[in-house]
């Protein structure tokens, strides 16, 4: 029974293409037979097929390809059992599943996903319903999160279209059109279409081993092409973030851009402007957290996308000075080789560097009239250089405060007496600081040796330690002490 079920999509939609989408008698007919073909459970779930066919799109020449395991040479023992098992458990109830997006795409490009997405026929709360620890999140687009062991696996409805009568109340557009809630759900057709490339549209059916093609993505991703689905205009204009998927795709997956996904990038990167900050925030994390933070920023760059995430950095990158450029770079490839080396990163590191040059340049800018020190100034200038960074992308407290303390420590570095030198060895975010100071010489700057010393300081033993600090007393110019102002005797009443 389930084989013939599964089956059911290509069928509907070869009867859809027949009938042409004004008569529905036919469709009303084999409704009529379903009780007789069908059990109940299944039946109910084809009706709800049938349903949706109604309120689909009128059926556009679209052609569905399957591919065979022996072509596509995905085996299943790739994917991960959590999925394998949602998918099965679906599938079971009577509802369609396959694994789709960046776990198909990566696998037939032989990596391996960091992740499976899945996609069903079955509603949010049909999901809920079938998984005792299964949870609906998001606004923008509810998604499913189902717990298996440690694993969390997100399965996603079929996306449908937004022309209509379901599509008016289930999605809702900005008045830029920009696409703010995207509720409406479809079948496994207009799921593909909705998708962003035809290379992360590819659904993989576990049970027939089969992928199912609906735009052309086995031929992309042969010819190591990203293309948009649908018209590249309109997709960027209702979903910006989309270009910035382009760029990371194109680093991550070393793709070219088709010519017509990437033909508006650049004049349109300014529908950026309509992202709210707290998701651009989500979106760097992916872009330069992902092992290609150097090329990405290049790409960012090229295509006028980076303003619109760190607006000082592309300033820096169009007018700055050359070590300043070079520091940013040196933190993306940093980045980069940390990953590769499967050292811990985190995002206060690549903001604090990507917002150091900005924050230098102001702190120069400031210097001559500003009435206290170095350390007073650093917060100052760092209170507007952060603040203006929040309005494009949003940076949770949580790394606000290691990125200061970042900046904060490297006026200290260079003061070593006493027992300084030792006291910053404990300091929590030493590690992070000192990394920043190796940045920082790597891009050009003199620093006297500074990473140098630090570098043997901390490996030193003990005597050695204390011998480094006295010379560095005694090396230093002598600072002149303040002399204290004696306090004033009180004076009798
Ligand atoms: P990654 O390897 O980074 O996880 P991914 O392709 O899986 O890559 P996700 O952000 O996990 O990316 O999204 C999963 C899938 O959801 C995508 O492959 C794509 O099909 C679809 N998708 C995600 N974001 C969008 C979007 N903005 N517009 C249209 N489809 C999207
Ligand atoms: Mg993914």
């Amino acid at each position: 029974m389930l084989s013939r079920f599964r089956f059911w999509p290509t069928h509907f939609s070869a009867t859809s293409k027949h009938i042409g989408n004004t008569d529905h008698s036919c469709l009303l007919a084999l409704c009529a037979k379903l009780p007789n073909l069908y059990p109940a459970p299944t039946n109910a779930c084809m009706l709800k097929k049938i349903k949706r066919l109604f309120s689909a799109d009128p059926v556009s020449a679209v052609t569905l390809e399957r591919i065979p395991a022996s072509e596509h040479g995905i085996r299943t023992r790739e994917i991960s059992g959590n999925a394998l098992k949602v998918i099965d458990e679906l599938q079971r109830e009577g509802f369609e599943a396959y694994l789709v997006g960046g776990g198909v795409r990566d696998l037939l490009l032989g990596g391996h996903p960091k992740d499976f997405d899945i996609a069903t026929d079955a509603t949010p709360e049909e999901v809920t319903r079938v998984f005792r620890r299964a949870r609906i999140i998001g606004r923008r687009f509810k998604i499913v999160h189902v717990r298996m062991g440690r694993e969390v696996l997100e399965v996603t409805t079929f996306r449908g279209t937004h022309e209509g009568g379901a599509g008016k109340r289930h999605a809702v557009q900005s008045d830029k059109g920009i696409l703010l809630r995207d509720n409406v759900y479809g079948d496994l057709q207009s799921d593909a279409l909705r998708r962003d490339f035809s290379v992360n549209a590819l659904y993989y059916d576990p049970s027939s081993e089969e992928i199912l093609d609906y735009t052309g993505g086995m031929r992309d991703l042969k010819a190591r092409r990203l293309s948009i689905i649908g018209d590249p205009e309109a997709r960027y204009k209702e979903d910006p973030v989309r270009m910035l998927r382009a760029i990371r795709f194109r680093h991550k997956l070393n793709f070219e851009l088709a010519e017509e996904t990437e033909a508006p990038i650049r004049n349109h990167a300014n529908y950026l402007l309509e992202i709210p900050p707290a998701r651009l925030f989500e979106e760097v994390l992916k872009l330069f957290l992902s092992g290609q933070a150097e090329s990405t920023l290049r790409g960012l760059h090229e295509y006028h996308l980076l303003p619109h995430l760190f607006p000082g950095a592309a300033e820096i990158l169009d007018t700055g000075s050359e070590q300043h450029q070079r520091l940013l770079y040196c933190a993306a490839a940093n980045t980069d080789e940390r990953i590769a080396s499967n050292k811990r990163v985190t995002p206060a590191f690549i903001y604090a560097a990507f917002l150091w040059p900005t924050l230098q340049e102001q702190m120069e800018a400031h210097r001559a009239d500003f009435r206290g020190g170095d350390q007073e100034l650093l917060m100052n200038v760092s209170n507007g250089v952060l603040l203006a960074q929040q309005q494009k992308t949003a940076i949770p407290k949580r790394f606000q405060i290691p990125m200061r303390e970042i900046w904060n420590l490297q006026l200290r570095f260079d003061r070593r007496d006493g027992k300084r030198a030792f006291a910053m060895l404990e300091h929590p975010r030493f590690r992070a600081a000192y990394d920043f100071i190796l940045l920082r010489e790597q891009s050009g700057e003199d620093l006297k040796g500074l990473g140098a010393w630090w570098t043997e300081f901390q490996h030193a033993d003990r005597d050695r330690q204390i011998a480094m600090v006295n010379d560095t007393k005694s090396a230093a110019p002598k600072r002149r002490r303040r002399r204290r102002r004696p306090a004033r005797k009180p004076q009798p009443e």
